[in-house]
């Protein structure tokens, strides 16, 4: 272990969380990343690298969102009651005429709303009927309720059913409707989500469910997208044998290249596993002289306090610029983050469970801005805790450990662990309890942080 390096610096975990954040800024700020044009699902997960604009306005016309009639709103105001049932539009139809005065017309959810009518009165709140008038359209007699709710009939069916004998008098389809209602209610104007031409999402965005139905719905079949971020990966120890061979007795396999390049993916970069480096300088060198052509290097083991942790050495001889050399937090206390020119690099402990928690406390961020969206700060929630846990004080502890309970109650629980070594413990937890330097003791009902991957 190099001391020169290893008086750079261990800080306390916000500070080492924020001296990440502060270079992931920098890297945001970075011109001409490249990018590419990808069919629209290929961008899910991906970084816009232009903005999405509106091609016509959100919604493109004055949608109803109830199913019921539109109604001039003036009219219920006025005392009318009963109005003439003129159309019907289906979501996708229009009705061209406007509205007139003690007119109304049946309308589904997501249908246009005839131009004049200004509100839709839910089907719930009227009730067809029918009455006969002669042909000046004076009324006759008032027919029966049709027992209107969700009726498909329309005028037009009504007109054509009616013998020739009767063709002075004719069947006027009506609703009555049974509360008034404010102009705009049940309608969303056209334009009021978003106005032809106006930014739907910018540049930076992660294309998630939600901003790929955005996409799709301004037409974008193909979206410009950042270039994933190279990622590589490399595991250092003797004892480490890849995943398809046969380890001998004191061998363990190569998980940590597999946990690293998972976590990488899931958060948008594209892992590139390097082979296993021993505990020997010059071929570790020459491994990390290979992991840095990237845009990031992780490195895995060989950064704690042991005669072989030659990690640091090995950088520092690169050339090296240390931001810190260590953080008060467990698991993961070696960690170690810097630079080889413009290339971040973090060496994370080897144990399992420490590589685990040290991306997702600190290399998340770092891929998140490489992508070219703002990295999201941690995902915490509050919940109350079990069963009383006792620890030491001095480190800011992220514990494997398990969210249950309902909505409303949420609980959780430590996952029993054999340490930083144990991988079955970070399999069972789905998230981590965090116990502040301060706290000797956190006791059963008391509302906890934790953090979620
Ligand atoms: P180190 O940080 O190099 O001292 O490694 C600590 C311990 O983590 C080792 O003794 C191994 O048991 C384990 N370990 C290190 N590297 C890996 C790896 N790539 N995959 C799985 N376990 C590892
Ligand atoms: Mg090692």
């Amino acid at each position: 272990m190099n001391t020169a390096v290893q008086s750079v610096g261990v800080l306390s975990f916000e500070e080492a969380y924020e001296v990440v954040r502060h270079r992931c800024d920098r890297i945001l700020k970075a011109e001409n990343r490249p990018s590419e044009e990808v069919l629209l699902m290929q961008g899910l997960g991906r970084v816009l690298a232009e903005p999405i604009t509106a091609d016509r306005d959100f919604p493109p016309f004055p949608r109803a969102t109830r199913d019921g009639f539109a109604v001039r709103a003036d009219d219920l105001a006025s005392g009318l009651t009963l109005l003439r049932v003129v159309g019907q539009v289906r979501a996708g139809d229009s009705y061209d005429l406007p509205l007139a005065s003690g007119e109304a017309v049946e309308i589904m959810t997501g249908a246009a709303v005839p131009a004049g009518a200004d509100a839709v009165v839910m089907v719930e709140y009227t009730q067809r009927k029918t009455q006969e008038v002669d042909h000046e359209g004076t009324q006759r007699k008032e027919a029966g309720d049709r027992g209107g709710i969700g009726d498909d009939d329309n005028v037009l069916d009504i007109a054509s059913n009616e013998s020739p004998k009767q063709q002075e008098k004719r069947t006027e389809e009506l609703v009555e409707i049974q509360r008034t209602v404010a102009s705009g209610e049940n309608v969303v104007p056209a334009g009021a989500e978003a106005q032809a031409g106006q930014e739907l999402l910018p540049r930076g965005v992660r294309l998630r469910s939600a901003q790929i139905a955005l996409a799709a719905a301004a037409g974008k079949a193909s979206v410009k997208v950042y270039r994933k971020p190279k990622v590589t990966i490399l595991s250092t120890g003797d004892e480490l044998v890849e995943v398809a061979e046969k380890p001998g007795p004191s061998q363990i396999r190569n998980s940590n290249s597999y946990s690293l390049a998972a976590l990488v993916a899931e958060c948008g970069g594209e892992p590139v596993q390097l082979p296993i480096a021993p505990d020997e300088e010059g071929k570790l060198t020459e491994l990390i002289q290979e992991g840095l052509k990237a845009d990031m290097l992780l490195l895995s083991g060989g950064v704690s306090m042991g005669k072989f942790d030659l990690v640091e050495q090995a950088l520092k001889a690169l050339g090296a610029k240390f931001f810190f050399t260590g953080a008060l937090i467990q698991p993961g206390k070696p960690v170690v983050f810097g630079e080889v020119g413009a290339v971040p690099f973090f060496g994370l402990p080897g144990n399992p469970v420490s590589v685990m928690v040290t991306f997702e406390l600190f290399g998340r961020q770092m891929v998140e801005a490489l992508s070219g969206a703002e990295p999201e700060r941690m995902k915490s929630a509050k919940a109350k805790l079990k069963k009383d846990f006792k620890t030491k004080m001095g480190l800011t502890r992220f514990l494997p450990a398990r969210l249950d309970g309902g909505l409303d109650d949420p609980e959780v629980e430590v996952v029993p662990w054999q340490g930083s070594g144990d991988m079955l413990a970070a399999a069972r937890a789905n998230c981590y309890l965090v116990v502040p330097p301060d706290r000797e003791k956190l006791a059963k009902g008391e509302m906890v942080t934790v953090v979620i991957g």
